[in-house]
């Protein structure tokens, strides 16, 4: 990636929230980051409402037969190089959903996911952070 792209996407990342199949409460907890309390757009992360003009994805909930496609074309959707971010525990390993009948397994097994934000769901000091990791593997 050319310098002053990298330059750019550190300085203001612009990211697109995708609820797979969530609880909510994860989503919730993305507005949070956007209300004053934390401010997030004074580090000039911005909540995009196209993937087409995102630069990471917040991926929530698990992956179930019926979401997997659309948050498949939702990343094809992106350009790339994009950053993938998974919110919450259900994220990590399916959480308390790992033996329904629908869902289809773990997000690694379907998405390049580059940091993953355990909690039920996480603080938003947890999801700065770990937006703030992502934005650390870029090189
Ligand atoms: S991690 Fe917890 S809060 Fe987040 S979507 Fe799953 S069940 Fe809901």
């Amino acid at each position: 990636m050319g310098n002053f792209k990298l330059w750019g996407l550190k300085k203001s990342p612009w990211v697109f929230h995708v609820a797979a199949a969530s609880c909510n409460n994860c989503d919730i907890e993305i507005l949070d980051v956007l209300t004053p309390r934390w401010d997030v757009e004074r580090f000039g992360i911005v909540l995009v409402g196209s993937p087409r003009h995102a630069d990471a994805l917040l991926v929530t909930g698990v992956l179930n037969r019926k979401s997997l496609p659309r948050v498949l074309r939702v990343y094809e959707e992106t350009p790339k190089p994009c950053l993938v971010i998974g919110v919450g525990t259900c994220t990590c390993h399916c959480h308390m959903f790992e033996k329904s009948y629908n869902v289809v397994g773990p997000y690694d097994k379907h998405l390049p996911i580059d940091v993953y934000i355990p909690g039920c769901p996480p603080k938003p000091e947890a999801i700065i952070m770990g937006v703030v990791k992502a934005l650390q593997r870029l090189k």
